[in-house]
């Protein structure tokens, strides 16, 4: 079994930027391009493999064909998508909902859970995880009667912060912040406010009535933000296998769709790949794993029985795998 490397799909948004294009050297479609699908099988954006015997394949067609690589994972898709996102302006204040909703009001998709690593940000950026109402009715006067400054939850961000979002919480990338987000394999997304602004003359629309059946009130932290240079989580499979593992492993969260471990590799390690499959980006540097030459914005997906993967080079990953 051997790393396979994935082509990303783009996506241009009114929010988005050129940024990609200097930090990666992707050949991005335009500037304003929020989205970098980089490892996805979604419909709406299914990467293609660039490595191996599978080269000119999808990520979906993969996943019906050959589940072997993925550890024989069920399930009827593909369970994660990875993405970069740069914000050169703010995303619009939304909210997610969860399986049994999505499933019940979106014709059968998956709800969104996601995660945001930090890439890079502006000195004083911010990002909106949150509200502050107390109670349904309070969040329901406030969203009605456009109290946005009073409503809405908004906090510093810093370069290497992560953040864990649950459906139900109300959230924004704001301008100036580029991430890294791991999320469920789902693109619904209900928008509870968009700054008023137009995109081709006309406002998006927003989904009032569905933010309200899904947001959770009042607000609760999700899951374990994590702070870089924090200790690792001994629940981690990962961290716990091996002790000259930890040393580069820092595991950032595991919920029930997704672990989440960031690695700085300096000289050679190995990694133990004894999950289902994982998931791969390189967010600085360069390595070689497994022969194959890897460099900052490249991502790909590590097979099931791949056992130990040498790694050599200084690079700055991301890792996940499903739950
Ligand atoms: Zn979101």
């Amino acid at each position: 079994m051997k790393m396979i490397l994935l082509e990303p799909v783009f996506k241009q948004m009114i929010w988005g930027g050129s940024r990609m294009r200097r930090e990666y050297g992707y050949d991005i479609p335009g500037d304003n391009t929020g989205e970098c699908w980089a490892i996805s099988a979604h419909p709406q954006g299914d990467c293609t493999i660039v490595s191996g015997e599978y080269v000119g394949m999808t990520l979906g067609q993969l996943w019906e064909s050959h589940r072997e690589i993925f550890g024989n994972a069920e399930g009827d898709r593909f369970p994660l998508l990875t993405k970069i996102i740069d914000a050169q302006n703010d995303l619009s204040i939304q909210v997610h909902p969860d399986d049994s909703y999505a499933k019940e009001h979106e014709n059968g998709s998956l709800g969104k859970m996601e995660c945001w690593y930090i890439l890079d940000c502006d000195e004083d950026a911010t990002i909106i995880i949150g509200h502050h109402a107390k109670t349904r009715q309070e969040l329901e006067d406030m969203i009605y009667g456009a109290k946005w400054k009073e409503l809405i939850r908004e906090i510093p961000v810093h370069k290497g912060d992560f953040f864990q979002i649950n459906p139900g919480c109300v959230h924004a990338i704001k301008g100036g912040t580029l991430i890294l987000e791991t999320q469920q394999n789902s693109d619904i997304t209900y928008r509870l406010y968009d700054y008023d602004r137009l995109q081709d003359g006309k406002k998006r629309p927003l989904h009032i009535s569905q933010s309200l059946d899904v947001i959770t009130v009042p607000f609760e932290e999700c899951g374990a933000a994590k702070m870089p240079g924090m200790n690792f989580d001994s629940n981690s499979a990962l961290s716990a296998q091996s002790p000259t593992k930890n040393a580069w492993f820092e595991h950032l969260i595991t919920c029930e769709y997704y672990s989440v471990w960031k690695a700085e590799l300096d000289g050679e390690e190995t990694l133990c790949q004894d999950q289902k499959f994982m998931l791969g980006s390189v967010i600085e540097g360069g390595a070689v794993l497994d022969g194959c030459k890897l460099e900052k914005g490249d991502h790909f997906i590590l097979p099931a029985g791949m056992g130990d993967v040498k790694l050599q080079g200084k690079a700055t990953f991301i890792f996940s795998a499903m739950v």
